[in-house]
């Protein structure tokens, strides 16, 4: 199905779920995308998207009740994680454990 009009999403099926993304700066080094070191900081990552958003939109129930406003409001202000973060965050999506070596920051 690489139809875009085919595609159809059972919002009865979908549940509330906040959303955010974060930017991870990459830049090109010999013919590939390497992760910028600038990212490395230990700073918050970058949002790439200006609020807070969650995935059903207005078709959403709970995000118009007080208590989803408060869980945006709580998300709005949660920090982002560090690139250190993410990298756990990654390896515990994808099964596997973090091992720092000589030089790790
Ligand atoms: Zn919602």
């Amino acid at each position: 199905m690489n139809n875009l009009a085919e595609v159809s999403y059972d919002f009865a099926a979908a549940f509330h779920q906040l959303e955010h993304s974060a930017k991870v700066y990459l830049r090109a080094e010999g013919g590939r995308w390497v992760v910028d070191s600038s990212i490395a900081d230990g700073h918050p990552l970058a949002t790439a998207l200006d609020r807070v958003s969650c995935n059903l939109g207005d078709r959403c129930r709970e995000c118009g009740t007080p208590d989803g406003e408060r869980q945006a409001d709580a998300m709005a202000v949660a920090p982002m994680p560090t690139a250190r973060e993410l990298l756990h965050m990654l390896a515990d999506l994808h099964g596997g454990v973090v091992v720092y070596g000589e030089g790790a920051r």
